[in-house]
C-alpha cells in the first residue's frame, strides 16, 4: 500500500479541534482513555481466544515513555486493526468498533455470559490524545488475520495519514508526539499517578520499563507493573477475604481505618447493567455533621474504568455515610460531568442502590438488632433525613427508625413496629415528646397521664426530629401525636374539666391578667395526674425546642403563645383559687403565678427569661416554708 492522505469526517474535525483547543481542565484523562481502549482491545482478543486457543498470550498494556524523542506510547497486544477498521474506528464517530463487535457476537448467537464487558457506546475517548500529542501515530496489526500491519498518523488538523507499516505481533501501538507543555507526560511518577488514580482496577498488568543504573554505569530495564489489577467488587463475595475487603475499605472510606459494619455487594442486569461494592461503616466521623467536610457518594468506575469520586446522583444524600465503588457497563466513558448529571442509567442505579441499602438494614435490624442499634446510633440522625425527602421508600424507612421511649431504659432505644406491638387496646394514637435531651423530656409533667394509663412516649430528642415529624403523619395507620402540642382529650373528663373551669374561673382570670402576653391561654386539663401546671403548644405551632434552635440559628419566626395548662386536681390550685378570693393578697398571688409559671418553662427545657428573679422568689418561698411566716 502507497502511503495516501484522507481527511477526517466534519463532526470528528470538530471534535478535534475542541479537543486541541478547549479541552485543558483534566488532561490526565488521555492516559485512562487510551488504556480503556487498549483494555477493550485485550478483552476481544480475549474473548476470540476461547474459541481460537492459538491466539491466547499472556496479555499486557505497556506505557513507554521516551525521553530523547518525547514520545509516550501505549501499546497492548489486544485484537488490532485491518486497515478499513482503523478508517472506521478513527476517522469516524458515531460509529464505534465496539458497538459493531458486540452486533456481530449478537449475530453469532454467543452466550451471554461469554460477552466481554465491552458495551460502549459511541465513544470519544481516543481523540483525546490531541490534548497532549500534537502528532499522534497508530501502527497496528489485527489477530488473527493475513492483513498487513497499517500505520495511520494525523496532527489533529482535519487530516490522517494511512500506510503499510512492519508490526510482527497482533496489537495496536500508538506513539504521542508530546506538546511541549505535556512533557510532564514523560515523568514516570507522573504516569504512574494517572494509573493508580484512573485504571488501578483494569484487569490486566499495566507495565512500564524502569531503568536502573548501576554502580558500572551500565543500565537494567526492568518492567513494573503499575496496577493492582484488584476489581474487587467483580469477583464473588465468597472468594474475597476479609483481609482484601478491609484493604478495599480503608482505600475508599471517607472515614478512615479498617472497620466496617458490612459489605455489600450488588449486580444488577436488564436496563441498567452494573456491579456494586458498598459499606455500611461503623462509626461516624468527628466531622458527620458539617456537610462542607464530609465526602458524600460513591466512586463511579465504567467498565473498570474510573470515572469520579463522589458521584453524589448515585446514591441519596440520607446514606452519605455509604461509602463503595459502582462499575457501570453501560454508561459511555464520557469526558464530562454535566453529561453524567443528565443521565437517567444513574437515577436507574440510585434507586437500586437505595432500595438495596434499605433491604439490607432491615436485614440487619432481623438478625443483629445490637449492630443494628449501633449503627443506628451513630448514622441516625442522617439517616432520619430522608424521612423528610424520600417519600417513595417511607414507609420502608418508618420500619428502620428508632427511638428511645419514656419506657426504654436510657440509652436503649425501640422501633415504631416494637412501639405499636406494645400498645394497649384502648391505646389508638403514637404518643411522642420532643426536646432537647432525654433527661428534660422524661420529666416533662406531659408524660403524667400517659405513665398512667400504661402507654409509651417516644423520646424524639435529635434536632431533627421535630422538623421530621412535621411530616410523618401515620405508621401502620396509626396516627402520631405530640403529647405536648393541642387539645388533649380524655374520655369522660369533660364534663369534670367543664366543672374546674367555672369553679374556678376566678383564678383563672387572675392568672390570665399576671402572666399577661406570656401566655395566649389559661385553661384546665385532664393531662396532668402529679404536676399543678403545664405548657402546652399549639397544634400547628412549632415546638419550643424548634422555637429555641430557629432563634439560635438568628432566624426570624413568628412569636408563638403558649397554653398554660392546669390541673384541677392538684391542692396547689385549690389554695391558689383561695387566696385569690382575698384582693388584699394580689401581690403575693402574683408572685406565685410567676414562679408556677418559670416552674413550668423548666420542665419542659425551657431557659428562664429571669434565672436571677426566679432564685430569688423561691428563696422567699422556702424561707416563709421553714420560719412559718
Ligand atoms: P470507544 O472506545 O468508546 O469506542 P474511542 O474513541 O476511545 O471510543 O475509540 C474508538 C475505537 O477505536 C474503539 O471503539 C476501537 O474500535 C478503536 N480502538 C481504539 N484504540 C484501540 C486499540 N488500542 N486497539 C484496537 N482498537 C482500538
Ligand atoms: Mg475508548
Amino acid at each position: 500500500m502507497m502511503g495516501e492522505t484522507r481527511e477526517f469526517k466534519t463532526e470528528v474535525r470538530q471534535l478535534l479541534d475542541l479537543m486541541i483547543h478547549s479541552l485543558y481542565s483534566n488532561r490526565d484523562i488521555f492516559l485512562r482513555e487510551l488504556v480503556a481502549n487498549a483494555a477493550d482491545a485485550i478483552d476481544k482478543a480475549r474473548f476470540e481466544s476461547l474459541t481460537h486457543p492459538e491466539m491466547a498470550k499472556k496479555w499486557e498494556i505497556r506505557i513507554t515513555p521516551d525521553k530523547k524523542a518525547k514520545t509516550l506510547t501505549i501499546s497492548d497486544n489486544g485484537i488490532g486493526m485491518t486497515q478499513d477498521e482503523v478508517v472506521e474506528n478513527i476517522g469516524t464517530i458515531a460509529k464505534s468498533g465496539t458497538r459493531a463487535f458486540l452486533k456481530l457476537l449478537e449475530e453469532q448467537g454467543s452466550k451471554k455470559e461469554e460477552l466481554p464487558e465491552l458495551i460502549g457506546q459511541f465513544g470519544v475517548g481516543f481523540y483525546s490524545a490531541f490534548m497532549v500529542a500534537g502528532e499522534v501515530v497508530i501502527v497496528t496489526k489485527k489477530a488473527g488475520s493475513d492483513a498487513p500491519a497499517v500505520r495511520w498518523s494525523s496532527r489533529g488538523e482535519g487530516e490522517y495519514e494511512l500506510d503499510s507499516a512492519e508490526k510482527s505481533e497482533p496489537g495496536t501501538e500508538i506513539t504521542l508526539h508530546l506538546k511541549e507543555d505535556a512533557e510532564q507526560y514523560l515523568e514516570s511518577w507522573k504516569l504512574s499517578g494517572i494509573i493508580h488514580k484512573y485504571s488501578d482496577f483494569i484487569e490486566y498488568p499495566i507495565v512500564m520499563p524502569e531503568v536502573k543504573v548501576n554502580e558500572d554505569k551500565t543500565e537494567t530495564v526492568t518492567d513494573r507493573v503499575l496496577n493492582s489489577q484488584k476489581a474487587i467488587w467483580l469477583r464473588k463475595p465468597s472468594e474475597i477475604t476479609e483481609e482484601e475487603y478491609k484493604s478495599f475499605y480503608s482505600h475508599l472510606s471517607n472515614f478512615g481505618g479498617t472497620e466496617y459494619l458490612k459489605a455489600i455487594h450488588l449486580s444488577a442486569e436488564g436496563t441498567s447493567e452494573f456491579k456494586a461494592l458498598l459499606f455500611l461503616p461503623k462509626q461516624a466521623p468527628f466531622n458527620l455533621l458539617m456537610p462542607d467536610l464530609q465526602k458524600r457518594g460513591l466512586q463511579l468506575y465504567v467498565r473498570r474504568v474510573f470515572i469520579t469520586d463522589e458521584c453524589k446522583e448515585l446514591i441519596p444524600d440520607y446514606l452519605r455515610f455509604v461509602c463503595g465503588v459502582v462499575d457501570s457497563n453501560d454508561l459511555p466513558l464520557n469526558v464530562s460531568r454535566e453529561i453524567l448529571q443528565e443521565n437517567p442509567q444513574l437515577a436507574r442505579i440510585e434507586k437500586a442502590v437505595t432500595a438495596k441499602v434499605l433491604s439490607e438494614l432491615k436485614k440487619l435490624l432481623e438478625t443483629d438488632r445490637e449492630a443494628y442499634a449501633g449503627f443506628f446510633r451513630e448514622f441516625g440522625r442522617i439517616f432520619k433525613e430522608g424521612l423528610h425527602t424520600d417519600f417513595t421508600n417511607a414507609e420502608k424507612l418508618k420500619d428502620l427508625v428508632m427511638y428511645e421511649s419514656m419506657n426504654t431504659e436510657p440509652g436503649k432505644m425501640i422501633t415504631l413496629a416494637e412501639y405499636v406491638a406494645a400498645m394497649p387496646e384502648s391505646q389508638k394514637e403514637i404518643y411522642y415528646i420532643t426536646g432537647e435531651k432525654r433527661e428534660s423530656v422524661a420529666s416533662s409533667p406531659a408524660l403524667e397521664y400517659f405513665r398512667s394509663k400504661g402507654y409509651d412516649v417516644l423520646f424524639m430528642t435529635d434536632p431533627i426530629d421535630d422538623w421530621i415529624m412535621q411530616q410523618m403523619f401515620q405508621y401502620r395507620k396509626k396516627n402520631f401525636k405530640s403529647i405536648a402540642k393541642g387539645d388533649f382529650e380524655v374520655e369522660g373528663a369533660a364534663d369534670m374539666l367543664k366543672a374546674a373551669q367555672e369553679k374556678f374561673a376566678g383564678l383563672v382570670e387572675f392568672l390570665k391578667k399576671a402572666l399577661g402576653d406570656k401566655v395566649g391561654e389559661v385553661r384546665f386539663s385532664a393531662r396532668l395526674t402529679d404536676s399543678p401546671c403545664c405548657l402546652i403548644t399549639e397544634g400547628n405551632a412549632l415546638s419550643p425546642h424548634l422555637e429555641r434552635l430557629f432563634k439560635a440559628m438568628h432566624q426570624e419566626i413568628p412569636e408563638s403563645k403558649r397554653i398554660l395548662e392546669l390541673n384541677p386536681k392538684h391542692p396547689l390550685i385549690e389554695a391558689m383559687f383561695e387566696l385569690s378570693k382575698q384582693s388584699d393578697k394580689a401581690p403575693e398571688l402574683e408572685m406565685y403565678a410567676k414562679v408556677l409559671f418559670d416552674q413550668a418553662l423548666l420542665t419542659e427545657g425551657s431557659p428562664l427569661p429571669d434565672p436571677a428573679a426566679f432564685a430569688r422568689e423561691v428563696t422567699n418561698l422556702l424561707l416563709k416554708g421553714i420560719s412559718g411566716k
